[in-house]
């Protein structure tokens, strides 16, 4: 029953292989030359484009690390033993059965994640709809880009986290950053904007003073959650001081009268007493924008992570095209995407709304289309399911799914809420997880797979400039771990679905995602696995028209809504959805470090990474420590609504004093998801991860053990 795998034997050295890191979406070039699995050399392919940081130096621990799962494990009695594959996939596949039987197909869900190749992502998105049948699947990219991308589908008619190549970036005099902090998300791309820093036009919005802030001319440092507010007054300063592009609004833009009708009443002076920025600083961001030859507004999930994320976005989208700067070549705004695959991830039909090609799944003929080429009828397709959060917060509730099948994912850190989110998982009749480590949602797990990781594998995926990469293997995996693909095809199969359907060869499924993309938005067509091999570099769209070289800047001639004119939003301030009070008088927002990636499942597990940042901290100017009987050093509760989070104090006279910061990477007691708000965009349905409310105090005893 299970797929063809490789006849190479473990461990086997098969020279030295070009591929890209396993963690973030800039997906740095490096070269592998494993000699052995605990021995596997790591060397940047691209040094002049900022070489590695320290988390893809590193990758390769995992390899041959202790904590790798190399055998399938089931619950028995409370405890998880080790079980064959037999015995784990017959589990699995027996209880779907049953509970679709008894609860109908709805109640078996599915959650993926950003990280996983196009190839997993399409096979997990057709294995939910037509081998469950299921509408309940999304993943969780809904809670890192799905602002960005509903407020650029809203302005432009299309969402490609980067409209242009990153290089471009490197012929830059000004860039804002909103939200963003690539000195530790993604260090190599600062080498982008050298010229920009260089030239006194690195703008960088952010509360905290991060070591992206001291690079910059002007560092803008709002309040949280009125980053909103700062852009109207920045958009208010342009029109006022005459920087409106008035020809460029006229030609290529609807709907500045109305997005002006808000942005009008939002003069800097008023911006200045919401956010604390001053009305001088907010008109200095508007001239270097605008006097610049070649400038760019680039937002990231602090812009995003908000209940007002799309908006909040869009009002940075209004200020680039005030300016001009959208479709122009050499200026632009885009959404720098975080996980390794959260581009890729979010187009071919692991979110619930969505079919492969980024076409929507509530559209007739992209139903019509993608039923054709998996070979059903449309009407055999679910409709749309829950968003993310919304899926994990009706587990095991009497109308919400009571199986899940979790890949790629840790939501039991990585969600909002989390306390929450670990009940509903505990709820369920059926949990499984596949990883390869024991991560915090897979030891809660009834069925864990383990499963092969990235340098074990061939693979597609597509970067923060929708350029398809090939990420290729360089050594066999260890005995007993299969690939997603391979779990995905025997589960198929066990379901009653016919083998050919569910390919487990990752170069048969991207020549179906191929074909499954041709005609949407994200088209793929013309992409094949031999033209990557031979290193062309291919940003999608890529029709099949013969010869097509893809489309490595949108936009230049028209945008893509149908009159070919991009939108201005109306969009309007609302604040945080938990403001601080009495009760809980501080602001937490919550971020990454440099040496640790989402929740830390896997570089939690690399000694050098570990070490340098074995825990939780929490961030808090020295005064505010003072206040609450702490000092640095010293263990902090910081306590919200939801939940308290143990972290030890970490005094940093740059902080606003109405502020601590939180790391998110950390399990137990020292999960910042804890405390966060699970309050959703309306639109995205993201979370507001960025701001909630909470007071610090010191930890009682027995916490701070
Ligand atoms: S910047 Fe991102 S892709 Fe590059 S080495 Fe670091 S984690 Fe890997």
């Amino acid at each position: 029953m299970r797929a063809a795998t490789s006849t190479r034997p473990a461990d086997a050295a098969v020279g030295a292989v070009d591929t890209h890191c396993p963690y973030c979406a800039l997906q740095c070039g490096m070269t592998l030359s494993p000699a052995g699995r605990a021995s596997v050399r790591i060397r940047p392919r691209d040094p002049s484009a900022g070489g590695l940081c320290q988390k893809g130096w590193t990758a390769a621990a995992l390899l041959g690390s202790p904590a790798r799962l190399t055998t399938p494990l089931v619950r028995d009695g409370g405890t998880l033993r080790p079980a064959s594959w037999d015995e784990a996939l017959g589990l699995v596949a027996r209880r779907i059965k049953e509970i679709t039987a008894e609860r109908g197909p709805d109640a078996v869900a599915v959650f993926g994640g950003g990280g996983l190749t196009n190839e997993k992502a399409y096979l997990l998105g057709k294995f939910a709809r037509v081998a469950l049948g299921t509408s309940q699947v999304d993943y969780n990219g809904r809670f890192c880009m799905s602002s960005a991308a509903a407020a650029a589908h809203r302005a432009f008619g299309l969402d490609r986290g980067l409209p242009f190549p990153l290089a471009d970036l490197e012929g830059a005099d000004a860039v804002l950053l909103a939200g963003a902090n690539p000195a530790e998300t993604m260090p190599p791309f600062l080498s982008h904007l050298r010229r920009a820093t260089d030239a006194g036009g690195l703008i960088v919005v952010d509360p905290r003073r991060t070591p992206t802030a001291e690079r910059a001319a002007l560092h803008l440092a709002p309040a949280p959650g009125t980053d909103l507010a700062l852009a109207l007054g920045i958009l208010h300063a342009a029109v006022a001081d005459g920087r409106l592009d008035h020809a460029y609004v006229a030609d290529r833009t609807t709907g500045f009268e109305e997005a002006w009708r808000v942005a009008a009443a939002w003069w800097p002076e008023r911006v200045e007493r919401v956010t604390g920025v001053a009305a001088a600083d907010q008109r200095r961001a508007a001239a270097i924008l605008s006097e610049a030859a070649s400038a760019y507004v680039l937002t990231a999930r602090g812009a995003e992570q908000h209940a007002t994320g799309v908006d909040t976005v869009g009002a940075w989208i209004n200020l680039a095209l005030a300016l001009g700067l959208p479709g122009r070549p050499g200026s632009g705004w885009g959404c720098l995407t975080g996980q390794g695959n959260g581009q890729g991830g979010r187009e071919h039909g692991q979110k619930a709304d969505q079919l492969p090609g980024y076409r929507r799944i509530d559209d007739p003929a992209a139903r019509a289309h993608v039923a054709r080429v998996w070979g059903v009828e449309p009407s055999a397709l679910p409709g749309p399911g829950r968003s993310a959060f919304e899926l994990l917060d009706a587990l095991g509730t009497s109308g919400g799914p009571s199986a899940l099948l979790v890949f790629g994912s840790n939501p039991v850190v990585s969600a909002p809420h989390s306390a929450r989110v670990a009940d509903r998982l505990a709820a369920l009749d059926l949990l499984v997880v596949a990883d390869i480590v024991l991560s915090e949602t897979a030891r809660a797990a009834d069925v864990v797979l383990p499963i092969t990781q990235w340098a074990e594998e061939d693979g597609t995926l597509t970067n923060l400039e929708g350029r398809v990469l090939l990420r290729r293997r360089a050594l066999a995996p260890p005995p007993g771990v299969r690939t997603d693909l391979e779990v995905l095809h025997d589960l198929a199969v066990r379901l009653g679905q016919p083998p050919e359907r569910f390919p487990s060869d990752p170069e048969t499924v991207f020549t179906e995602l191929r074909a499954a993309s041709e005609g949407g938005p994200a088209d793929y067509s013309g992409v094949t696995w031999d033209r990557l091999r031979a290193g062309e570099r291919l940003h999608w769209p890529v029709p099949r028209t013969p010869g097509h070289q893809g489309t490595p800047r949108l936009f230049l001639d028209r945008f893509a809504h149908p009159d070919g004119r991009a939108r201005f939003a109306a969009v309007d301030h609302r604040g945080p959805a938990e403001p601080p009070d009495e009760e809980y008088p501080l602001y937490a927002i919550t971020g990454r470090v440099l040496q640790h990636y989402q929740s830390g499942a896997q570089t939690r597990r690399v000694e050098e990474l570990r070490t340098a940042v074995p825990e939780a901290y929490v961030e808090v100017h020295p005064d505010t420590a003072r206040r609450a009987g702490l000092c640095d050093g010293a263990t902090a509760a910081v306590a919200g609504r939801r939940g308290r989070v143990i972290a030890t104090v970490r005094c940093v006279p740059s902080m606003r004093p109405d502020v601590v910061f939180l790391p998110f990477h950390f399990p137990g007691a020292q999960r910042a998801n804890l405390v966060t708000n699970p309050a959703l965009d309306p639109v995205s349905r993201m979370p507001e991860f960025k701001v909630c409310a909470v007071r610090l105090s010191p930890a009682g005893e027995r916490e701070a053990q």
